[in-house]
C-alpha cells in the first residue's frame, strides 16, 4: 500500500485580507482629500506684500480666509496677468492665526467682501477619516501580527515522517527504558491488532530523567522503529500570556495527531505544561491548557492510535490528574547511563568516524562516571573537531584527552594575563584542594590539576568519581566537603587570615549545598536528627525553628570540614608547598605527576590514575 505522505507543510499568511485593507485605507484617503480639496483650477500665488497691495489699491472685491487663516484668496475687481497667466484671482499664504478680527473689519470698511472659511465640518470630516484611517492601520497591522503568530504555531507542530535512519539501535544503553516501551512499539506498528483483541495500549508515556540522557531521542527512535510519524513540542510552546491561545494550541496540537494517527506526539520540558494546578506562581491561563490538554487526552478513543509521551526532568512538579490511569500512566525512567550504557552510547556515536586502534571506548565509558548521553555525544564530536584543527585522518587517544579536559575543565582563555603573585596564590589554592582531596576523598579519582585559565576558572583540581554511585555514605560527602575547602584552607595555612582570597566563592556554594542536603534531606545531622525539611515532607515551607535548626547544623558541618581541610594542610605542608611549585614551573599536572609529588611527601598511598 503506498504510504500516506506525512510532511505537513505550515500554513502560509494569505496576502490578500491585508491588500484589501490597505486599499481601502488608500481609497477613503483619496475621497477624504478630494473632499476637503475641491478639483478647482488653482489661483497663481503670490507675496502678502503683492496682495495688501491689490487691497490697498481697491482692486480687490471679495477676501476669502481660507486653510483656517492660513491662506487668503483674494477675487480681484478686474483680470491680471500674473507669470503669463491671466488670472481673475490671486492667493497668498500667511501664518497660521496671522488674521485678525481687526484686520476682517479693516478689509470690509475698504468694501472688500471679506468670508471666512468654515472649518468646522471640513475639520470634522479630517478627523472622522483620520480616525478611521488609523483604525484600518492598526487592524492591518493586528491581523498580520495574529496571523503570523497562527502561522508559526502551526510550524511547530509539524509532524516528522517516520525516519527509518532513527531506531532504536541509534540509542545505546537505556535498556530498561526500551524493554518498557517494546510493546508501544508493536502497537504502533499495528493497531488493528490490539483493536481486534480488545487490548488498550497505553495512552501516555511518561520519560523521566535527567536533561540529556536521551528521552527525546528514544521518542523520534520508537516513531522511527514503528514507522509512524511523530509530533514533537515543547511545554513552553503552550505557555502564551493571550487568553486562549494556549488551549488552541493544545486543540491544533490533539488535531494535527488525529490526522497522522497513528503517531506519537512528544512534548519535551513536559513539567511547565503539566504543572500542579493552584500553585502560587501559577496563571490561569496555565490551568485552562493543562485542563484542555486533559480534555483532549479523554477524548480521544482508546484505539484511536495516538501515542502521547512527553519527558520530564521534574515529575514531582506534574499534577496528579496528569498521571491519572487513560492519561500518562506509564512513567519509564531513564536515568544516568552506567559503565556498560557509556560504552554502547559511545558506541553508537564512534560509529562512521575514524578511530585510531589505541583508542578503547570500554576504558573512556569507565573514566566518564555521571555524563549523560549528550555529554559523550558531545565528548567525541569535540574530538573529531580537534582532530580536523589538527589536520588528522584520525581520532587519537590524545584528541579525545584534549575533548575530555575542554568538556570537563573549560576552554584554555590564552587571553587572560595573570601576575606571578596571582599565580603562586592559585598554585596553593588548587595545591591545598588536590591534597585535601587526596587525603579525605580517597575514593575519587584524580584527574588532573592546573592553574591555566579554563571556562570561568583560573585553575582547577579536577576529581571524578571512580565508579557508578548509586548511594553515597556520610563519610564520602564530609570527605567531599573537605575537599572543597582544602583550597582556602591552604591559602589560610601559607598566606594567612588576612590574604585568603576570593577563589573560594566557588569551593563555598558547593560545600553549602553539600551540607544543606545532608542536613535537611538525607538525615546525617545528630542535631536535626531523623526529619526532613522538604517543603514536600512538612506540607509547605518548614517552621522557622526547624529552618534555624538546619543553619546551625549547616554551619556545624562545615565549620568541622573547615578544620580538618586545616589540619590536613598542615600535616601535609611540604607536600602541598611542592605542588604549587611544580604548579607554577608546568602549569598542568596529570594525575600520575600529582601522584609522584604528593608520595614522595609522604601523601598516599597513591591511587590508580585516570
Ligand atoms: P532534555 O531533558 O534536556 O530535553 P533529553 O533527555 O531529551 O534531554 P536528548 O535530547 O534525547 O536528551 O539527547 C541529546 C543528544 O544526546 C541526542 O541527540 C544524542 O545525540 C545524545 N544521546 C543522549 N542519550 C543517548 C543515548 N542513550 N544513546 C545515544 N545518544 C544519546
Amino acid at each position: 500500500m503506498p504510504r500516506r505522505s506525512t510532511r505537513q507543510r505550515p500554513r502560509k499568511t494569505r496576502p490578500w485580507p491585508i491588500v484589501v485593507a490597505i486599499a481601502a485605507s488608500l481609497i477613503l484617503a483619496l475621497v477624504a482629500y478630494r473632499l476637503l480639496h475641491p478639483a478647482t483650477p488653482p489661483n497663481p500665488t503670490v507675496s502678502f506684500s503683492e496682495l495688501a497691495q491689490a487691497l490697498a489699491a481697491h482692486d480687490v472685491k471679495e477676501l476669502h480666509v481660507n486653510a483656517g487663516g492660513a491662506r487668503l484668496v483674494a477675487t480681484l475687481t478686474a483680470p491680471r496677468t500674473i507669470s503669463g497667466q491671466r488670472a481673475t484671482a490671486i492667493e497668498a499664504n500667511v501664518p497660521p492665526r496671522a488674521v485678525t478680527l481687526t484686520d476682517l473689519q479693516q478689509w470690509s470698511t475698504r468694501g472688500v467682501r471679506v468670508t471666512v472659511d468654515d472649518a468646522g465640518p471640513a475639520g470634522a470630516v479630517e478627523l472622522l477619516i483620520q480616525i478611521l484611517s488609523l483604525v484600518t492601520i492598526v487592524g492591518v497591522v493586528i491581523y498580520v501580527v495574529v496571523r503570523q503568530r497562527g502561522a508559526v504555531a502551526s510550524a511547530r507542530f509539524v509532524a516528522t515522517p517516520p525516519s527509518r535512519h532513527l531506531t532504536l539501535a541509534d540509542v545505546g544503553g537505556a535498556r530498561e527504558a526500551r524493554a518498557d516501551l517494546s510493546d508501544v512499539v508493536t502497537y504502533l506498528a499495528n493497531p488493528e491488532r490490539y483493536r481486534a483483541l480488545g487490548a488498550r495500549c497505553p495512552r501516555g508515556v511518561l520519560l523521566v530523567g535527567p536533561p540529556g540522557t536521551g528521552k527525546t531521542l528514544l521518542a523520534r527512535a520508537l516513531a522511527g522503529e514503528a514507522g509512524c510519524p511523530v509530533i514533537v513540542a515543547a511545554g513552553s510552546d503552550f505557555n502564551e500570556v493571550y487568553v486562549g491561545v494556549g488551549s488552541r494550541r493544545v486543540r491544533q496540537l490533539a488535531k494535527r495527531a488525529r490526522e497522522q494517527a497513528p503517531c506519537i506526539v512528544f512534548i519535551d520540558e513536559f513539567d511547565s505544561l503539566g504543572g500542579r494546578r493552584g500553585r502560587p506562581n501559577r496563571s490561569g491561563e496555565e490551568e485552562v491548557t493543562l485542563n484542555q490538554l486533559l480534555v483532549e487526552m479523554d477524548g480521544m478513543e482508546a484505539n484511536d492510535g495516538v501515542v502521547w509521551m512527553a519527558a520530564t526532568n521534574r515529575e514531582d512538579m506534574l499534577d496528579p490528574a496528569v498521571r491519572r490511569p487513560g492519561r500518562f500512566d506509564r512513567v519509564v525512567e531513564v536515568p544516568l547511563p552506567t559503565v556498560v550504557d557509556r560504552a554502547e552510547i559511545l558506541r553508537v556515536h564512534a560509529a562512521g568516524r575514524p578511530f585510531d586502534p589505541d583508542v578503547d571506548l570500554e576504558r573512556l565509558a569507565q573514566l566518564t562516571v555521571g555524563h549523560t548521553g549528550a555529554d559523550l555525544a558531545n565528548l567525541l564530536n569535540e574530538a573529531a573537531i580537534i582532530a580536523v584543527q589538527h589536520d588528522c585522518d584520525r581520532i587519537t587517544n590524545a584528541h579525545i584527552e584534549q575533548a575530555r579536559d575542554k568538556v570537563l575543565l573549560g576552554r584554555v582563555r590564552s587571553g587572560v594575563v595573570v601576575g606571578e603573585g596571582e599565580r603562586r596564590l592559585i598554585a596553593i589554592h588548587e595545591a591545598g584542594h588536590a591534597i585535601v582531596g587526596l587525603v579525605a576523598c580517597p575514593d575519587d579519582r584524580l584527574h588532573k590539576v592546573t592553574i591555566e585559565a579554563r571556562g570561568r576558572s583560573l585553575g582547577a583540581a579536577h576529581f571524578a568519581p571512580e565508579s557508578d554511585r548509586h548511594v553515597h555514605p556520610r563519610s564520602y560527602l564530609e570527605g567531599v566537603i573537605a575537599k572543597a575547602l582544602g583550597g582556602r584552607a591552604a591559602e589560610l595555612v601559607f598566606l594567612g587570615r588576612d590574604a585568603v582570597t576570593t577563589g573560594a566563592g566557588a569551593d563555598l556554594v558547593q560545600a553549602t549545598s553539600i551540607a544543606r542536603r545532608m542536613v535537611a534531606e538525607f538525615g546525617m545531622s545528630d542535631e536535626v536528627g531523623l526529619i526532613s525539611a522538604d517543603p514536600a515532607a512538612q506540607g509547605g515551607p518548614p517552621s522557622a525553628q526547624l529552618q534555624g535548626e538546619v543553619d546551625h547544623a549547616v554551619r556545624s558541618l562545615i565549620t568541622a570540614q573547615a578544620r580538618r581541610a586545616e589540619s590536613i594542610v598542615r600535616a601535609h605542608q611540604r607536600a602541598v608547598e611542592a605542588l604549587a611549585a611544580a604548579l607554577i614551573e608546568r602549569d598542568v599536572l596529570t594525575a600520575p605527576e600529582v601522584h609522584e609529588i604528593a608520595g614522595a611527601h609522604g601523601v598516599g598511598p597513591a591511587r590508580l590514575t585516570a
